[in-house]
């Protein structure tokens, strides 16, 4: 655990993922306590949070809010644990008819899931083992009854500060940042990552151009002129704008490269394959797949790319 200030903490805590930790922060102050994210349901991520809150005197009770800047299941799983021992939950509400019912009611976008995966060429025993990771993913979130629906540039007063939610779309719909304005503190989620690049996937419930959204989100960010932003995963970010700077260079890599390899029409599974050719296991190949899909889909709408079928296959315009 680390102090940041005066009543915020970061707690990092394992996740079984690749990332490996997920940073929650704690607010504490006037007598209040609030979580930003949650972390995944798992007996570890209770343990090790459980541990943090006893070093401050505190227990999973005390917490009377819980903020959640997206979906994702490494940041909502404990989501309903925690609403469950009394704490109310804050979702922006483009995550309660999208993420948020991918968890609630998962038959929901079932059919329309596996059909995106299948009408853009991805073989079916692929989508076995994508279908086996994302049951046990499942089981591992817990989600919240009735979160309450955030608004952008609504501001809240919590635990003693004043934050105020930027919606930041893209690597998730309903993706929030949350401005800590007097300290010039953003507490940023997955929409800015130190060391990685934020997935930007399109998924069968998201919105239709994901990478646009994203984009659009970053210079929002480099806008509002923070000092400091610490994300959900590794260090902080000193210099938001340069690292602004970065992964808009970085898309726009990744877009010729895909420019480049569409000499001839080719599906959206095949083009992930070439466009992320690591050894990846069956999650990593979900990822992989929705972020060529965000990017296609991306140059689609710009002009630059056709496509036919279903089966899909895109070609340069
Ligand atoms: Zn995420
Ligand atoms: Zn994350």
């Amino acid at each position: 655990m680390k102090a940041l200030a005066e009543g915020l903490y970061q707690l990092p805590i394992p996740i079984p993922y690749p990332l490996k930790t997920v940073n929650l922060y704690l607010l504490k102050g006037n007598g209040e306590v609030a979580l930003l994210d949650t972390a995944l349901d798992t007996r570890t991520a209770r343990g090790s949070l459980e541990l943090y809150l006893a070093e401050l005197g505190l227990c999973f009770a005390d917490i009377k809010t819980v903020l959640l800047t997206h979906h994702h299941p490494d940041h909502y799983g404990l989501a309903g644990f925690l609403e469950g021992l009394g704490a109310r939950v804050y979702l922006h509400q483009e995550e309660l008819s999208r993420g948020h019912l991918f968890w609630r009611a998962p038959e929901t976008f079932e059919e329309a899931s596996w059909r995106l995966f299948l009408e853009h060429g991805t073989p079916e025993e692929a989508l076995l083992g994508i279908r086996e990771a994302m049951e046990k993913t499942r089981a591992r979130v817990h989600p919240p009854q009735s979160p309450i629906p955030l608004q952008d540039g609504a501001v809240l007063e919590v635990a003693g500060r004043r934050l105020r939610a930027v919606w930041t779309p893209g690597h998730a719909d309903g993706h929030v940042a949350f401005f800590l304005e007097e300290e010039g503190v953003l507490l940023a989620g997955d929409a800015l990552l130190e060391r990685v690049s934020p997935n930007v996937g399109l998924w069968a419930y998201t919105r239709e151009n994901p990478l646009k959204d994203f984009l659009a989100s970053l210079d929002r960010l480099a806008g509002l002129g923070a000092r400091v932003a610490y994300a959900g995963h590794f260090g902080p970010i000193l210099n938001v704008k340069r690292r602004v700077q970065e992964l808009k260079g970085h898309h726009e890599e990744r877009l010729e490269a895909l420019l480049d390899l569409l000499e001839a029409p080719m599906d959206a599974w095949s083009l992930s394959l070439r466009l992320f050719p690591q050894e990846l296991d069956a999650a990593g190949r979900r990822f992989a797949f929705a972020e060529t899909l965000a990017h296609l889909e991306y140059l689609r709408a710009e002009g630059l790319l056709g496509r036919e079928g279903p089966p899909y296959r895109y070609f340069r315009a």
